[in-house]
């Protein structure tokens, strides 16, 4: 008798969750499969909100940022008694494998409900922080760099015209992949992250300490788990310096948008391979990339540790070629 294969997103958003889930669903279907969604994340499971998915359900969104399925946080899922009612409601619906698209925490959620006695689980990792352990690449990173990097392309229009300098405050939570990518490609004379920190007179120093006297300049600042601390940063500047910074903080237009080229390619890749991963048997498993190849690993420990960015060299390789 065919299996049956149900796809749910959970935790936080991120561009290409759509390319992943139609690459999931179609890659089953092709494989035999009978597909379900679920909406609203794990909350999903216990409203008991799971539906049939045909290839047409996923037509048209491979472009499309967000997710359709919805996804969200869910206290309610730590509750062993309320797991237990989600595997009672799978095991009635027959639901064999369940490919879960978030984070650590989302793949927690779904080591617990494999190990009470429900499906079997794979994950996809997707965050625009790119923080997930043990993968190079999570879902969503290329998009949220590249949409950041067209606002600092933007700002310095400004900038230039009004020889102002500039913050841009990025997300990643406490991780800086995002405010390193984006400060490179973005040309920021300053990339500040929560791995190599720097106070604000070591930035006055830097700043100061540039032998061409920009009249317009970027500092990159990842939020470090501390969204809007470059209106801070920014005030104390000014108050040592008489700099004025503008202070421009990109928000959750991060999260969104049409997932780029590589978005949409790894997402497809990864969601064929989570589907080849359960007919395979295997189970609590996370696909991921490492040196660039699309692999399967277990999930990461419950304990682990977010990725964080170590490269202090190409940190200061863009202060080089900044400061001439
Ligand atoms: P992410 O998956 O992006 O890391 P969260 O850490 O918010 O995001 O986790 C998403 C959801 O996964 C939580 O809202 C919860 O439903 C579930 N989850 C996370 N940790 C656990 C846990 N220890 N036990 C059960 N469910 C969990």
């Amino acid at each position: 008798m065919a299996k049956n294969l149900l796809v749910l997103s959970s935790g936080g958003d991120a561009p290409g969750m759509n390319s992943a889930i139609r690459a999931v669903v179609r890659y089953a279907l092709f494989k035999g499969l009978n597909v379900f969604g679920c909406e609203l994340g794990y909350q999903g499971l216990i409203d008991q909100k799971i539906f049939p998915m045909h290839a047409g359900s996923v037509a048209n969104i491979i472009q499309r940022g967000g997710t359709i399925l919805k996804t969200g946080r869910c206290l309610a899922f730590q509750d062993k008694a309320v797991r237990q009612k989600c595997i009672a409601f799978l095991a009635e619906k027959n639901i064999d494998y369940l490919a879960v698209l978030g984070g650590n925490g989302s793949f927690r959620g779904a080591t617990l409900l494999e190990e009470e006695g429900g499906p079997k689980v794979v994950g996809l990792p997707c965050t625009i922080d790119n923080d997930i352990p043990n993968t190079e690449y999570c879902i969503g990173f290329d998009t949220a760099r590249n949409t950041a990097l067209d606002a600092i392309d933007k700002i310095r229009d400004t900038a230039a015209s009004h020889n102002r300098h500039f913050i841009v405050e990025v997300m990643g939570r406490d991780a800086g992949f995002l405010a390193v990518d984006v400060g490179i490609a973005g040309g920021a004379e300053i990339i500040l992250t929560p791995e190599f920190p720097m106070s604000v007179e070591q930035i006055i120093a830097l700043k100061l300490s540039k032998s061409r006297k920009k009249l317009t300049s970027i500092m990159v600042v990842a939020e470090a788990n501390d969204p809007g601390r470059s209106i801070k940063i920014a005030k104390e500047i000014e108050e040592q310096t008489q700099l004025d910074y503008k202070v421009c903080i990109l928000g959750h237009t991060q999260r969104g948008g049409s997932p780029t080229a590589i978005d949409r390619k790894i997402a497809t890749i990864m969601g064929a391979k989570a589907v080849e991963t359960l007919i395979n048997n295997q189970s609590r498993k996370m696909i991921a990339m490492v040196h660039d190849d699309i692999i399967v690993l277990d999930f990461p420990a419950s304990n682990a540790e977010g990725r964080r960015f170590d490269d202090k060299a190409l940190i200061e390789l863009n202060n080089q070629i900044c400061n001439i």
